[in-house]
């Protein structure tokens, strides 16, 4: 049977490394990290049956959270959008530990056979022209190593050292664009009497930075999010930004309890190429995560199972043309049109300055709905009544910037089944 090599035990690694190893193939995940300290310290969104309807044992219900509808708030803070009904309940929706998560995924791949070698940082890539053979490491001694494979799943996350020192000739993007990952900075903090009621409120724009800021009232804590476009935040906007937030939640205490940390997020990237002779990537390092969707760990899961799929039925043959359709059927089952649409959405709103963002709201061009749902938010460029009043406004800016490119561009609605095609798509967009 084959040996599978996998890059970091992030969720789609792991998910993919039971299949595999329950069909019979040799798994092997290398993780940098003690067993203990895998995944952040808080507790994340994810979709209640996230991780039953992929074959993992569920996480018990009394260590789940509930999860209240969001609620935007506008770069000047005057305006805040949020749902009829606040205190209404997300439905299917639940807040998981992190770690939680990541011990329950580990015991199950235990269970199915797969050998973790954990304390082992993956250093690079070991090629043979453009097929990938397997990779470097350093262990918990320090000492380096390699390992060889007949295929390499990369789960090691946005700065995966795979995917960033692959060959040119795998055509897989190495590096980030303008506006392709985001720092997120988190941190919990003890909870101070007041309003009793649980929401979440997110800030565009806060302190007229590119990216959201969070603050997530839960009834035992304060969960805030701080976040920058492409580069980290720094501590003393850091330290600005959460006095700036403690004026309007008077309830955010001054005593950490988790996180104080950032962490990357990549951003969708809808129609790049994940792929190549004897490797894939999947999760956060093939950018699959939509910040504000909450689905980067439910998308990592999915893709996994796919992968294993594909990868059985490839019954050895790991070349990019048997790997294409992992790409193809994870870009089509996890709704890769829709993305494209929240891609341009995304792309459009980072090109605009606070203050026009600011002047969207007031207009009603953009409100909870369009910003919640990006499929109903990319209406918001053909509702020309409202766009025409604007149009004086934005005039200077739409012609400076990519904007109305963007806006106009179209994307495909079915995808060529030739990677290489596919690819040229991709890079005129
Ligand atoms: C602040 C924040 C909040 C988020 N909130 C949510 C949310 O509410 N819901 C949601 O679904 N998603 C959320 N996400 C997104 C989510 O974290 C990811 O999309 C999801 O975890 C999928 O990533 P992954 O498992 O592929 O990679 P990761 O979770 O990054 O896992 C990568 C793994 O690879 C390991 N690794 C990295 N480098 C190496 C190396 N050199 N050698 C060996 N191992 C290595 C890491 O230690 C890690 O275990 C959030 C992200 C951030 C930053």
């Amino acid at each position: 049977m084959p040996t599978i090599l996998i890059a970091g035990a992030g969720h789609g690694g792991l998910s993919a490394a039971k299949r595999l190893a329950e069909a019979g193939c040799d798994v092997h995940i290398y993780e940098k990290c003690s067993r203990s300290t895998i995944g952040h310290d808080w507790a994340d969104y994810i979709p209640i049956n996230a991780l039953a309807e992929n074959g993992f044992t569920p996480i018990p219900h009394e260590k789940l959270a509930p999860c209240y509808p969001m609620c935007f708030v506008s770069p000047m803070k005057a305006i805040t959008a949020g749902p009829p009904d606040r205190k209404r309940l997300v439905p299917h929706g639940v807040h998981a530990g992190r770690r939680d998560i990541a011990a329950s995924m580990i015991a199950d791949c235990e269970a199915a056979g797969v050998h973790f070698h954990f304390g082992c940082a993956i250093l690079q890539p070991l090629a043979e022209g453009k097929r990938i053979k397997g990779f470097s490491y350093t262990d918990e001694s320090g000492q380096t190593a390699e390992v060889r494979g007949d295929m390499v799943i990369d789960a090691a996350g946005a700065f995966s050292p795979i995917r960033m020192q692959l060959p040119k000739e795998c055509r897989v993007p190495k590096k980030y664009g303008k506006y392709q990952v985001m720092y997120a900075w988190r941190g919990v903090f003890n909870r101070l009497p007041g309003e009793p009621e649980s929401m979440i409120d997110i800030y565009l724009y806060h302190r007229n930075r590119r990216g959201i800021s969070w603050v997530m009232t839960e009834p035992a804590y304060m969960d805030v999010l701080l976040s920058a476009m492409d580069r980290p935040i720094t501590e003393e906007e850091i330290e600005e930004a959460l006095t700036d937030l403690r004026e309007s939640n008077p309830r955010i205490g001054k005593t950490r309890l988790q996180g104080g940390y950032q962490a990357p997020l990549p951003l969708r990237r809808p129609l790049a190429r994940f792929v190549c002779d004897g490797y894939c990537a999947v999760g956060d390092s093939a950018c699959f995560c939509g910040p504000l969707d909450g689905c980067g760990i439910r998308a990592a899961i999915r893709q996994g199972q796919i992968l294993a799929e594909v990868l059985l039925q490839a019954a050895g043959d790991y070349s990019v043309e048997k790997l294409w359709q992992y790409q193809l059927r994870s870009l089509e089952e996890l709704d890769t049109a829709r993305r494209c649409r929240e891609d341009r959405m995304r792309q459009m709103l980072m090109r605009l300055k606070p203050a026009q963002v600011e002047l969207l709201f007031q207009s009603g061009l953009i409100g909870h709905r369009r910003l919640r749902k990006p499929r109903d938010g990319i209406k918001l460029l053909t509702d020309y009544p409202k766009l025409l009043a604007l149009l004086p406004r934005f005039a200077a800016m739409l012609l400076k910037t990519r904007v109305l490119k963007l806006c106009l561009q179209h994307f495909p609605k079915h995808y060529p089944h030739r990677p290489n095609l596919w690819q040229s798509i991709y890079e005129k967009s």
